[in-house]
């Protein structure tokens, strides 16, 4: 098996009230795991087996569905579950790297939290909103469709990913139903700043 399912870094219910338990085990344990059994058949076999997911994102263009909605799925997962804390919420320090370089792109926290929320919320159907880090080092919001992300060769605008949202109803119909704003609103309590910051610094190295 070339990757593995990541456990999550906390428990299912840890990030209750803003995420509810069942919805945290269902996502990981059956969507999350399908994803990366699935990857897993994909590449099998083939020269894909032994690359990186990100090697294997970049060039994603040149393999098939499986590859892409699966790939996509895996690696997704895997940063969403990182990016979230029951310790997390508030905003970076202005002081930090990523929070100069939140300052110079947005003006201030309050307009990334509109420019994300407004990517979350207008994804029509199935998609992912994102912050990212483009080759300048410059911050910029952005959303893809499915299981798609901005590392893709295929995707509309290209970065690294150092936040990212998963509005499938899947993570959060059984809570929040049709109410998609409330909660993009209730991820903001949950987000983990300090590893966001952490990768922001690793892009930018
Ligand atoms: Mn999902």
């Amino acid at each position: 098996m070339a990757f593995k399912l990541p456990d999550l870094p906390y428990d299912f219910d840890a990030l209750q009230p803003h995420i509810d338990k069942r919805t945290m085990k269902i996502h990981h344990d059956k969507h999350h795991a399908g994803y990366t059994n699935k990857l897993n058949a994909a590449i099998e076999g083939t020269d894909l087996a032994k690359k990186s997911i990100e090697d294997i994102l970049k060039k994603v263009s040149k393999h098939g569905a499986a590859v892409r909605n699966n790939g996509g799925g895996y690696y997704n997962h895997a940063l969403f579950w990182r990016v979230m804390s029951p310790n997390g919420g508030g905003e970076p320090s202005t002081k930090s790297k990523l929070g100069r370089a939140m300052t110079k792109a947005f003006g201030d926290f309050e307009t990334f939290k509109a420019k994300f929320s407004a990517a979350a919320g207008t994804r029509f159907g199935s998609g992912w909103a994102w912050l990212c880090v483009n080759r300048a080092g410059n911050l910029f919001v952005t959303s893809t469709p499915n299981q798609d992300n901005p590392l893709m060769d295929v995707a509309e605008k290209k970065g690294t990913p150092i936040l990212g949202l998963d509005v499938w109803e899947h993570a959060y119909y059984l809570k929040y139903q049709n109410r998609r704003p409330d909660y993009v609103a209730a991820f903001f309590n949950v987000i983990n700043w300090d590893e966001v910051s952490k990768r922001y610094n690793a892009a930018t190295r």
